[in-house]
């Protein structure tokens, strides 16, 4: 335990809420502490990701435990696989307990451009190597596939997205977002931005999993980004690595 504080005050992370969980020091403190995926584990080695990036090492243990979470952390830190290794474990966990035709959509991730989308699907297809996870890039052939019925949210275990394509295919009632269990938002400062504030009304209604875990990452939490998502959140962990200033 004592060393695991050393690390953050090693990293700088300052670590507010209740009940916190220890960073993690390495992948494979994930092993021992909550059962992760030797598969997961050969992944994230067979792509030279070795140590967790501080945000990686205080974010991961937050949401493998099921809490809402608020993240800032610099550019280029690691953000990306902060919220897509527990993402990853939550749904071996959650196929686990159900058969192989049983397939739901488990896992939404929004982001605010189509380039950051489909990086970040790159990056969960690298990560699901062997572990039988399906995940989709949301783009205009697959919205359309959604629009006529050719496929249904049942295909995938995660759908990675833009907000505007998303609204879209709810206002059509085409896509069931009913048994989402982990939401992630990333680059919310970008996110809520613009007018897509109010339309965050329509994709939260969407869902109804009331078992559903919501994160939130950013460069810059904005007191803005802060009071949404305080309004959305139950007893959320806020992780602020660096300095970085609203
Ligand atoms: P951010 O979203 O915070 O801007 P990214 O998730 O895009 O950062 O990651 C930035 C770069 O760091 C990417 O090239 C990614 O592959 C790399 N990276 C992330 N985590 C690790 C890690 N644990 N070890 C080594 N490289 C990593
Ligand atoms: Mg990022």
């Amino acid at each position: 335990k004592e060393e695991a504080i050393k690390l953050r005050i090693h990293h700088g992370s300052k670590v507010t809420g209740y009940d916190i969980p220890l960073p993690i020091g390495s992948f494979e403190d994930l092993i021992s502490r909550f059962k992760l995926s030797k598969v997961l584990l050969q992944n994230l080695i067979h792509n030279n990701f070795n140590d967790p990036t501080a945000i990686q090492s205080e974010a991961i243990p937050c949401s493998l435990f099921g809490r809402d979470l608020i993240a800032c952390a610099p550019t280029g830190s690691g953000k990306t696989l902060a919220f897509l290794i527990p993402l990853v474990q939550n749904i071996i966990n959650s196929n686990k307990k159900i058969s192989k035709d049983d397939k739901k959509l488990k896992g939404l991730i929004i982001s605010p451009t189509k380039e950051l989308a489909q990086q970040i699907n790159n990056q969960l297809i690298k990560l699901t190597e062997n572990l039988n996870i399906n995940s989709g890039y949301l783009n205009k052939s697959l919205a359309s596939k959604f629009r006529s019925k050719n496929v249904k949210s049942n295909k995938f275990d995660v759908i990675v997205t833009t907000p505007l394509r998303l609204i879209d295919l709810i206002k059509n009632e085409t896509i069931d977002l009913s048994t989402v269990e982990y939401l992630v938002f990333d680059e919310a400062d970008s996110l809520f931005q613009s007018d897509f504030l109010e339309q965050t009304d329509s994709i939260l209604s969407s869902l109804t999993n009331t078992k559903l875990i919501k994160s939130i990452f950013s460069a810059t939490i904005t007191s803005h980004v802060e009071e949404l998502a305080h309004g959305i959140m139950t007893d959320p962990i806020r992780v602020i690595i660096g300095l970085k200033e609203a």
